[in-house]
């Protein structure tokens, strides 16, 4: 059978945890091939790690997506993406290319930095990403500027926001609660616009988890790529990335990145699936 073909939209990571490299080692992790729309690149103070994040000039960025939609993805995945224009551009790239599912991970902030990559970009992902997303994986934090609801400290917080979102456009919202929700067991909440479903994982250790969500994300459009539902896909992908993170590793003072092969390499993770 051929391989699926995945289109990434996204930012490259020069320490390759994250962004691009993430969803490109994840892609091949599942038996997909990956081609790559790059956003922007990002590079670090080899002082203080702070991220430096240089834009790919918008023409460059158009004739990179050209040349993907003409080898024709099967799947699209938006990651970081910089700007407006390139987030209006990489929604109208997924309808030019015919691909049958769009996974969209509303990045707004680079792991590890607070500042918010570009405010206006949470409106221009309402509008012209939402309505066409097949499936949307937001963090807590991007679930609730996503939703209008600001800071979501529940797991009723994390529904309304689901329902809002879905309104939005989505078809079907996955929130990443991960660690973020004070929870003993590592929680996200799935909604297809009529059932909410919880699943959960153990949590595992949080000092090295570079890369878990473009990871989730990636994992998440390569199964869907490949035949499982969108809620079969986001379960799988729940224990891809569960194990990516449980043998995350320290990479320098500074950082640590999932091993994105651990999955398959060295150990599966079982995810408890529950309606709520
Ligand atoms: P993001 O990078 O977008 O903030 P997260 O890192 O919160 O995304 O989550 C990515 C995935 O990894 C989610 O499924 C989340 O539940 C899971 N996850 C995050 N941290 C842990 C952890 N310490 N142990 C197990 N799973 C985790």
């Amino acid at each position: 059978m051929a391989l699926k073909k995945i289109l990434t939209i996204a930012g490259s990571d020069t320490s390759a945890g994250a962004g691009m490299q993430a969803d490109l080692k994840t892609f091949q992790e599942l038996d997909s091939y990956g081609m790559v729309a790059l956003t922007s690149i990002v590079t670090m103070d080899t002082e203080t790690w702070s991220h430096d994040v240089t834009p790919i000039p918008f023409d460059v960025f158009e004739k990179q997506l050209k040349t993907a939609i003409s080898i024709g993805p099967d799947a699209v995945k938006t990651g970081m993406l910089g700007t407006e224009e390139m987030i209006q551009r990489a929604g109208e790239a997924y309808t030019e290319s015919g691909a049958d599912y769009f996974v969209v991970d509303p990045v707004m902030v680079c792991k590890g930095e607070d500042e918010v990559l570009n405010p206006g970009n949470t409106d221009a992902m309402i509008k012209y990403l939402l309505p066409k997303a097949t499936i949307v994986t937001p963090n807590l934090f991007e679930a609730g500027q996503l939703s209008g609801l600001g800071t979501l400290k529940s797991i009723d917080d994390m529904k309304r926001a689901a329902e809002i979102i879905h309104d939005q456009g989505a078809q079907h919202v996955i929130i990443k609660g991960g660690k973020a929700l004070d929870q003993e067991q590592s929680y996200d909440l799935y909604y297809d616009g009529e059932t909410f479903t919880q699943l959960t994982t153990d949590m595992f250790q949080q000092s090295y988890n570079h890369g878990a969500g473009c990871t989730f994300a990636a994992a998440t459009t390569a199964y869907l790529a490949n035949g499982k539902s969108p809620k079969d896909a986001v379960i799988a992908a729940k224990a891809f990335v569960a194990s990516a993170i449980k043998n995350g590793w320290k990479m320098n003072e500074f950082v640590g990145p999932v091993d994105h092969g651990a999955h398959n390499r060295i150990e599966h993770i079982d995810v408890t699936t529950e309606e709520v």
